[in-house]
């Protein structure tokens, strides 16, 4: 008979999915553009020139290319004005082969985000972060027209995977504007019974411990220990923190939310990182880029 230290939990392959959605993604593209002749783009915008953002920026513009959707480059000094920035996205607002629209954040100190993103047009929000598509998120028998690209691509892991999310138990870790609130609503729409988990929760493992599902979204390494977790529960790491490890040529890894190794010995089912939800997060901004075109053409 199996111990339950033998107990090894199904890592859900993230990049695997994310590579099955963006194959069914460049299938979509071509039926497009042969029968609509309609090719979708995506605008990515970057102010400056942070190291992480540039990172990010060009795997999503090499990650339009493999699809066939058409990616619009906008790379703006540090120090341009607000205005400017405004105008530019007025410009791609109105540019009709644009279909998503996608800053890059965070911005520079001199530029009011939240100005930005609601400048956005609804139509091409591809980021859903417009205060407008957050707020239908949140009401009862509205749909926002995009969502929030990590968030869905959780609970996309969670659909490809075979895991139910009506009448659970789901604690989210984590309540920023980017994942943590709008993977609760998500959960919510889902009908969970969803519990949110912040810096300033008392006794955080309880509440964890009661769950079947848990997205773990604080950046704090490895903070979830393994007797945290439910036995057989879902867990799906979003957390993505550089650690030091002189053993690696660039003198760091990354590691998640939830310390894995633990985990894996309780858990039913567990996202690794890098590997888990990363690669879901930029195939759901193509796939949104592609609804985006969709609507515009009727489809
Ligand atoms: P964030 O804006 O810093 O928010 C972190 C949230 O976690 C806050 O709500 C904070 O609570 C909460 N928190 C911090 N320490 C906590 C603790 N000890 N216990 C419980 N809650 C705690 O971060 P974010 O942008 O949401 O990102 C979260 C993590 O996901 C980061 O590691 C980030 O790199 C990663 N991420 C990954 C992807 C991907 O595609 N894989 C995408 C986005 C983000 P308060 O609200 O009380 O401060």
């Amino acid at each position: 008979m199996a111990s339950p230290s033998d107990h090894h939990a199904t890592v859900i392959d993230g990049k695997a999915i994310a590579q099955t959605i963006r194959s069914e993604i460049a299938s979509e593209v071509t039926i497009l553009s042969q029968k609509y002749s309609k090719v979708p783009g995506l605008a990515v915008v970057i102010v400056g020139c942070r190291k992480d953002s540039q990172s990010y920026v060009s795997m999503k513009r090499k990650a339009c290319a493999e699809v066939g959707i058409k990616s619009f480059d906008i790379d703006l000094p540090e120090d341009v004005p607000e205005v400017e920035l405004i105008a530019k996205v007025d410009e791609l607002n109105a540019n009709p082969e644009v279909h998503g629209i996608l800053v890059q954040l965070p911005l520079p100190k001199h530029i009011n985000e939240e100005k930005i993103l609601s400048q956005i047009s609804l139509e091409k929000d591809v980021d859903g972060f417009h205060p407008l598509n957050i707020g239908k998120l949140a009401m009862k028998g509205r749909d926002p027209l995009f969502l929030p690209c990590t968030p869905k691509g959780c609970l996309e892991l969670l659909s490809r995977s075979g895991i139910s999310i009506k009448g659970k138990k789901a604690v989210v870790v984590g309540r920023s504007n980017i994942v943590g609130l709008p993977v609760s609503l998500l959960l919510l729409k889902a009908d969970a019974t969803v519990t949110v988990v912040h810096s300033r929760t008392q006794d955080p493992e309880s509440f964890i411990r009661e769950a079947d599902i848990v997205i773990a979204a604080a950046g704090q390494a490895m903070m979830i220990k393994g007797s945290w977790i439910k036995p057989g529960a879902a867990v799906i790491d979003v957390g993505t923190n550089a650690v030091n490890d002189p053993s690696r040529k660039s003198g760091y890894r990354l590691v998640g939310d939830v310390d894995f190794q633990e985990a894996c010995k309780v858990a039913g089912w567990i996202t690794p990182v890098p590997g888990g939800v990363g690669p879901l997060t930029v195939a759901m901004l193509l796939q949104n880029t592609l609804e985006g075109a969709k609507r515009v053409i009727g489809q």
